[in-house]
């Protein structure tokens, strides 16, 4: 039995009530809302551990309210699983830029979702202060120190944030105004090209060691971070 509080974001009553009824028997503390208002308010109301939010809502799209809630300080640590009926590439690389930690297109299974919902929820429960490692780059943010190979590596408050957000999300790739979001906080206004600056510096600062490569650039997509390059 669990106790992790999962919030169904769905207007089509059948399919919230299939996921109500699956979650729990899963173990799961299920909450609906059935539009975009009603998710503001069970939110404020009880803090959820995970969101499965429809793209398609009658107030707001998923994605709009996926957005602002990302951007949101007290919320933004929420995971959230986007539900899409679309199954177009464009509208998935969308749904991920809007900050949804994953999605699952319909029809989906509902092994698949719980299994998305547990994925999710355990990369969130990551504690915040663990050490980050990639090969001999170690990333400790209790002392605040970068090492690689026991040598500090000396590195701006910005590039620490940046690079302690990318280890902490390996294999996936960021669009600049995702990081924007995620590193800089949703709330000061700053141009995109400033990302590709701290980017710069930070391989800079890696670079002596042979580890820039690990910052990987995508074209047209933005940044990622590839342990595997160690
Ligand atoms: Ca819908």
């Amino acid at each position: 039995m669990s106790d992790k509080r999962v919030l169904v974001v769905e207007d089509e009553e059948p399919i919230r009530e299939m996921m109500r009824f699956r979650l729990g028997r899963a173990g799961y503390d299920v909450t609906e809302a059935a539009n975009g208002a009603d998710a503001r308010a069970a939110i404020a109301d009880r803090r959820p551990d995970v969101i499965v939010m429809d793209w398609m809502l009658p107030d707001i799209s998923g994605l709009e309210l996926t957005r602002q809630l990302k951007r949101d300080p007290a919320t933004r640590e929420i995971p959230i699983i986007m539900v899409t009926a679309r199954a177009q590439e464009d509208d998935r690389v969308a749904g991920l830029e809007g900050g949804a930690d994953d999605y699952v297109v319909k029809p989906f299974s509902f092994r698949e979702l719980a299994a998305r919902i547990k994925a999710v929820m355990r990369r969130a429960a990551l504690d915040d202060d663990e050490v980050l490692v990639a090969g001999r780059l170690v990333l400790d943010p209790a002392s605040h120190r970068v090492t690689i190979d026991g040598v500090e590596v000396a590195l701006a408050p910005t590039e620490f944030r940046l690079l302690k957000f990318l280890m902490q999300h390996p294999d996936r790739v960021f669009s600049r105004a995702q990081l924007l979001d995620r590193v800089w906080g949703g709330n000061v206004y700053i141009e995109e090209r400033t990302v590709d600056v701290h980017v710069r510096r930070l391989r800079q600062a890696l670079g002596p060691h042979g580890y820039d490569k690990l910052i990987r650039t995508v074209r047209g997509a933005g940044y990622g971070f590839s342990p595997d390059r160690a």
